[in-house]
């Protein structure tokens, strides 16, 4: 199969030039700041922000950001996103198999190979290094399509770039780049280490510990991690540490978050065995050991001390991506859900026909209408070069896990058919997970 870039390297001709003299639209130029301009940044956006999230806890209504709603593709950027759907869809129709994904809890060589070879591991790597070089929002549709087909497809993809290497296409000095950006575009898995079992949401309690050698040349690692999305497969990550650091001030030897490349070739790195999950089964997650695992002092990202600011940065700007797949995840549920009602006869008459099940379907439309909306206004804010977006992409998240009335409706509409539709379902994940709470609470 031949990689989607080569074929829109030929057919758009000023792709590149576009990309390049229109550097707000780079995908990952919102977040690719210095320390420096962070912190005049950082001035910018606490004296006179344009987040309107930000600015309703201020007390003041800012509506530049959503009116009107942001539409920042080109027409050329449209058609290269066009040129995208077309073979993600190809594949999803015609080499990939949700059903037996989930069944086997893996995905086969063939389909990851296909992957590989269509680009979707690097969407927004920058073409130098081999990537598609994608926006936020061309990102967010090629995303959505893989939600609706396979949300365990997007956990895979969504844990190598959106996390697993986006602390390098940040953050990462020309010579990391050069040296790891074509590997992970090349069919080398990337993850992204945090979680462990004492640090989940507070972030800056790691435990793993890495130590400067005598002569400055490299640290050495060991440390737990759990949770890792692609632990299992992946060779090259990004894993958060403390290291001692002497404050020049007071003298004082206290510990810092600190982000590192570490491949697993370094020696010393295993992973444990997939976790058995409830859904997005084909997604590798295991818990990843290092044992005094040396890593050059080059490796480090953005300097010593800096890991909290690594970490929060890439899940923030990998966030938006969540609402993208889950758009699409909803999407499916409510075709399904369309298929059903206009099929299933009760009383005569295919049950669409009443009021209570329109009022299903009405409002799960509206909520993913909300999703999708807010998706897509957190990465066309990007695109316009916001660096203030974090709050909206909170928004999202947190709107994605209450959409538990979404799943609700879902379920009701099916009643008795609801254990065969789950059972059936490629994103068993998003429906059972919601169907435990309503098991719990509600039924
Ligand atoms: C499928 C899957 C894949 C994952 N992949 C990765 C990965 O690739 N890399 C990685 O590093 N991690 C990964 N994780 C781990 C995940 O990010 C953590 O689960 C997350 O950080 C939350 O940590 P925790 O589960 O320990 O919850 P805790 O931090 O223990 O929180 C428990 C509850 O308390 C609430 N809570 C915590 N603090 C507060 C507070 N201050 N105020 C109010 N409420 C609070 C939380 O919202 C939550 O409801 C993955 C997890 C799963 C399930």
């Amino acid at each position: 199969m031949l990689r989607v870039t080569n074929c829109i390297r030929l057919k758009s001709r000023n792709f590149t030039k576009i990309v390049n003299s229109n550097t707000r639209y780079l995908a990952t130029q919102a977040a690719v700041k210095n320390v420096s301009e962070e912190k005049e940044e950082k001035n910018v956006a606490e004296s006179k922000s344009q987040s309107f999230v930000r600015n309703i806890f201020l007390g003041q209504l800012e509506t530049s950001q959503i009116f009107p709603y942001p539409d920042v593709l080109n027409e050329e950027q449209y058609d290269t996103l066009k040129l995208f759907i077309d073979p993600v869809e190809r594949f999803f129709e015609k080499v990939n198999d949700p059903m037996k994904n989930d069944e086997n809890a893996s995905i086969d060589e063939k389909t990851s190979q296909a992957m590989w070879e269509l680009g979707a591991f690097c969407l927004q790597v920058p073409q130098k290094y081999g990537g598609m070089e994608l926006t936020n929002t061309q990102y967010s549709r090629c995303v959505e399509i893989c939600g609706y087909h396979d949300l365990g497809i997007s956990i895979i993809l969504g844990a190598h770039q959106s996390i697993g290497f986006k602390g390098i296409l940040l953050y990462g000095t020309p010579e990391q780049k050069e040296k790891y950006l074509p590997r992970v575009c090349n069919g080398e898995y990337a993850a992204f280490c945090l979680t462990e079992p004492s640090c989940g949401s507070d972030a800056g309690s790691v435990r793993s510990r890495a130590i400067k050698s005598a002569d400055g040349s490299h640290y050495i690692l060991n440390g737990n991690k759990i949770w890792i999305s692609n632990g299992g497969l992946a060779e090259i990550m990004t894993v958060f540490a403390q290291v001692p650091m002497k404050d020049p001030k007071t003298g004082e030897t206290k510990d810092k978050v600190t982000a590192f490349i570490v491949e697993r070739s370094f020696g010393g790195v295993t992973s444990g065995p997939p976790e058995k999950k409830m859904g997005i089964k084909c997604s590798n997650t295991a818990e990843v050991y290092f044992e005094n695992v040396k890593i050059p002092a080059e490796n480090v990202i953005k300097g010593e001390g800096q890991g909290f600011s690594v970490a929060m940065n890439v899940l923030n700007s990998g966030r938006f991506g969540m609402a993208s797949a889950l758009s699409g995840t909803m999407r499916y549920c409510i075709k399904k859900a369309v298929e059903h009602a206009t099929q299933r006869v009760q009383f005569g008459r295919t049950i669409d026909y009443y009021g209570s099940i329109q009022e299903k379907l009405g409002r799960m439309a509206m909520l993913h209408y909300v999703t999708e909306s807010l998706a897509y206004l957190i990465a066309g804010n990007m695109d316009s070069g916001s660096q203030d977006y974090y709050l909206e992409a909170a928004v999202s998240k947190v709107k994605l896990f209450k959409n538990i009335k979404f799943n609700n409706l879902f379920i009701l509409l099916f009643q008795n058919n609801r254990f065969s539709v789950l059972h059936r379902n490629p994103h068993g994940w998003f429906v059972t997970k919601l169907f435990k709470y309503l098991v719990e609470w509600d039924i």
